[in-house]
């Protein structure tokens, strides 16, 4: 496994490589990053990941110094994944001083939910990941539906810049309780990893009342809601909700109904941690 530093290597040691298929991440890799990869490798005879954690997507208050950064166990992981190529930039390299704004935005899908609750979180990415393509030239790439508005974000990005990658859609990975693997899990205690379930719990619970015939979005996210702020045994309530949300899974915008799909979307702080989870409802009957 190659590790480049720099771009001038990553492009040379990308050009010995023939299709390749990408998984960008922010490192700290567990389950979910891995399925990524292996996603990635069905899809072209070599893989790439990069692991940058990105200053641009990090507003003021956000955890951007405190993200953890185990990179000796990153590789060990990779490699035994068997990834071909890592591009692991230092921030300089990726951001020399002195070098313009740039903006890409697509504010139709980024005044919402998560663009919404974080300023200019989303046209960071698309700067990072609009940059990572030009440098790692993958004909694939894989993003985890875990952030859901992010691939939507990319794939709208892709298509209106021409960036000529296929995006492969991964489903979230999630611990045996349902809790969705996230780097930032590893901020939580014990007291708050229990509490974190309540995320889980909710998209369940709708997505069971969805089962079971209930179609208007307003009675889904009632029941999360419920069961998001109720103390249960935790004599508090578990969690601080940013939003609930009931979506089209297309353009992001609120909906009334579940026919034909929605997306039901949580993003809470559990303590000074900040999760967001998610789940598709494709279609109901
Ligand atoms: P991150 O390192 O958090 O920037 O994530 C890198 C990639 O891994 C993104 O495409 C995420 O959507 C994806 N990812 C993160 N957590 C999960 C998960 N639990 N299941 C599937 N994909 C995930």
């Amino acid at each position: 496994m190659i590790v480049c530093k720099t771009i001038a290597e990553c492009r040379r040691e990308r050009e010995k490589l023939g299709k390749l298929a990408f998984v960008p991440t922010m490192g700290a890799l567990h389950e979910g990053h891995l399925s990524l990869i292996r996603e990635a490798s069905k899809h072209a005879p070599h893989v790439a990941v990069s692991i940058f954690v990105n200053p641009t997507q990090f507003g003021p208050n956000e955890d951007f110094s405190r993200y953890p950064r185990p990179i000796e166990a990153d590789l060990e992981l990779c490699r035994s994944a068997g990834v071909d190529l890592v591009f692991n930039p230092d921030a300089e390299e990726m951001y020399p001083p002195g070098s313009p704004e740039i903006s890409i935005d697509l504010p139709q899908l980024t005044n919402v939910l998560e663009g919404q609750k974080r300023p200019g979180h989303f046209k960071g990415v698309c700067q990072v990941v609009a940059k990572l393509f030009n440098i790692v030239q993958p004909q694939v790439a894989c993003f985890g539906m875990k952030d859901y508005q992010q691939l939507c974000v990319l794939q709208a990005m892709v298509k209106a810049l021409d960036f000529p990658i296929t995006i492969i859609p991964c489903p979230t990975v999630r611990e045996k309780d349902g809790l969705a693997l996230s780097s930032r899990n590893r901020y939580l205690s014990p007291d708050e990893r229990q509490r974190a379930l309540a995320i889980c719990r909710a998209l369940f619970a709708a997505r069971d009342e969805v089962s079971k015939g209930i179609r208007q979005t307003n009675r889904l996210v009632a029941t999360m809601q419920q069961i998001i702020l109720s103390p249960g045994n935790l004599g508090h309530v578990p969690v601080a909700v940013d939003y609930i949300a009931a979506v089209d899974p297309v353009t992001l915008r609120p909906k009334e109904m579940v026919d034909g799909g929605v997306l039901l979307a949580i993003a809470a702080r559990v303590g000074n941690t900040r999760l967001i989870d998610n789940i598709l409802i494709e279609s109901a009957e």
